[in-house]
């Protein structure tokens, strides 16, 4: 199946955190261009995140998924202090093609995904089918591509 995962980095050594989450992912078919987003809310002072969206092939529940995503967060040591703070990685189930789940704990697709410009224009560049029309004018926020993962220099 078809899944979108949105990671994000604003500690530490961003590149790296997410260069070793998107490595250690099976079924990688594709990988966007990195983002460089303000924060939006949380403490003030906080670092700009660095984010991505990667697609892959996996036969896994969105629970089994969910567990990946949790595992990655942990294998970079990220530290939970305050809710919506800098965190090493965050790695968010985006969509599953054709799976809906609405659970306290997990929701798919993210339902916060079609406003935030952070998670869209990476989404765009590697899903374009799965943006609703005009999802442009649904987004709030600025982003700046700043390369890609494999870039040798930046
Ligand atoms: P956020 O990503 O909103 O900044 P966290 O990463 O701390 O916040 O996630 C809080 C909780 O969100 C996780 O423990 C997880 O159970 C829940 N959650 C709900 N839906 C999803 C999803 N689609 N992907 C990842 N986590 C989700
Ligand atoms: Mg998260």
């Amino acid at each position: 199946m078809r899944v979108l995962l949105g990671l994000g980095s604003n500690l530490g050594d961003r590149r790296r955190l997410l260069a070793e989450a998107v490595d250690s992912l099976s079924g990688v078919v594709a990988v966007s261009p990195l983002y460089e987003t303000a924060p939006v809310g949380g403490p003030s002072g906080q670092g700009a995140f660095l984010n991505l969206v990667v697609e892959i092939d996996s036969d896994l529940s969105a629970r089994e998924l969910l567990g990946v995503c949790q595992r990655l967060e942990a294998a970079a040591e990220r530290v939970r202090t305050e809710r919506w703070g800098p965190r090493t990685l965050d790695v968010d189930i985006l969509w599953i093609d054709g799976v809906t789940v609405d659970e306290p704990d997990l929701e798919v697709p993210h339902p916060r995904m079609w406003s935030r410009r952070f998670v869209m224009a990476p989404l765009v560049d590697v899903a374009p089918d799965v943006a609703p029309a005009g999802w442009e004018r649904q987004v709030e926020g600025d982003v700046r591509q700043v390369g890609r993962l494999d870039d040798e220099d930046s």
